[in-house]
């Protein structure tokens, strides 16, 4: 084969191949960067366990965030069991089509919002996906170099729970990717969360804050709030590894209503307890993570807009 054939090369077929391979994965490395160079804010959205309120936080955040004018894109990572497009009703649109320049275009949910997730490539939704490590990887990095994302100010990944393939891939693939740590208030959760900010340390990826989710109930009676889970934990969990507290959200029926009808609850009209805490979490990330301004480090301790 060629000159610059490596001795480990066995015969001239498999040195083709490893040549062809090597290009491509150039090439798609330089599809992510150029994607990425297109991005400000990346953020990872991420929980210790199951059923805390991950993917509604992502949905609710990426709608808050497009509907106060900027241009979001929200990447569904959670590759066994892809929520978004059904929390946002775009089941009906699931036709991916190529653009000129040869990229898939994601899903439009309005003229701010791009949606991507793995249910958009599925001809069968209730297919359960069969995957190792390598293949999550890779659908991943296609995600975001075969994508065409354009121009965003904030890109949110709903990741699944844990810290297995998805945000270690999202962590190795994303530079300056920060995240975004969702709790329920009980020691259960707190303990699993507690690895997630670990994780987080260990891969160098800053987190933007911590997220109380279903933190307490608002009696739709007599307005006492009934603290179902207890309170207060995600906030003792931020002050214990000195992290900013970006809120606490409470439970809400209707919630849980507007995500199984794909009408996300920020696109309900709610006016609660619970509409008002979201709003307050977004403010607290956009302060954070301010749209105008390129990726780069957080604040520093100290720094006003480093309180939120
Ligand atoms: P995860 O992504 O962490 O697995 P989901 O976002 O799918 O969790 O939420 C699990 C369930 O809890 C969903 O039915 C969702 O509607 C509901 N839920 C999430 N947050 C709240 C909340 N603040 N109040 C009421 N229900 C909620």
């Amino acid at each position: 084969m060629s000159g610059s054939c490596s001795s480990s090369c066995s015969s001239a077929s498999t040195c083709g191949t490893k040549e062809a391979q090597q290009a491509q994965a150039a090439q798609q490395e330089n599809a992510i960067s150029r994607s990425l160079g297109k991005i400000k804010h990346k953020i990872l959205v991420m929980s210790g366990k199951g059923g805390v309120g991950k993917s509604t936080v992502s949905v609710n955040l990426a709608l808050a965030l497009a509907n106060n004018g900027h241009k979001v894109g929200l990447m569904d990572v959670d590759l066994h069991g892809p929520d978004v497009v059904r929390m946002l009703n775009l089941q009906g649109t699931l036709q991916p089509s190529a653009t000129p320049d040869g990229l898939i275009a994601p899903l439009q949910y309005n003229d701010n919002l791009k949606v991507v997730s793995l249910e958009y490539m599925m001809k069968d939704r209730d297919e359960a996906v069969i995957w190792r490590g390598p293949l999550k990887m890779q659908a991943i990095r296609q995600f975001v170099g075969d994508m065409d994302w354009g121009n965003l100010d904030y890109l949110i990944i709903d990741a699944p729970p844990g810290t297995g393939d998805e945000p270690l891939t999202v962590a190795q693939i994303i530079p300056l990717v920060k995240a975004v740590v969702v709790t329920t208030p009980q020691q259960v959760a707190l303990a699993d969360v507690r690895k997630s900010i670990r994780f987080c340390k260990a891969v160098k990826m800053e987190i933007v804050g911590v997220v109380e989710n279903m933190s307490g109930l608002v009696c739709p009676h007599c307005h006492e709030v009934v603290e179902v889970f207890k309170s207060g934990g995600g906030e003792k969990t931020a002050r214990d590894f000195d992290l900013p507290f970006l809120g606490r959200i409470p439970l809400d029926p209707q919630v849980v209503s507007g995500s199984d009808d794909g009408v996300p609850y920020l696109a309900s009209g709610a006016d609660s307890p619970a509409a008002q805490a979201f709003a307050n979490v977004v403010k607290a990330i956009e302060l954070r993570l301010p749209p105008g301004k390129p990726s780069g480090p957080l604040p520093m301790a100290g720094c006003p807009c480093a309180s939120v």
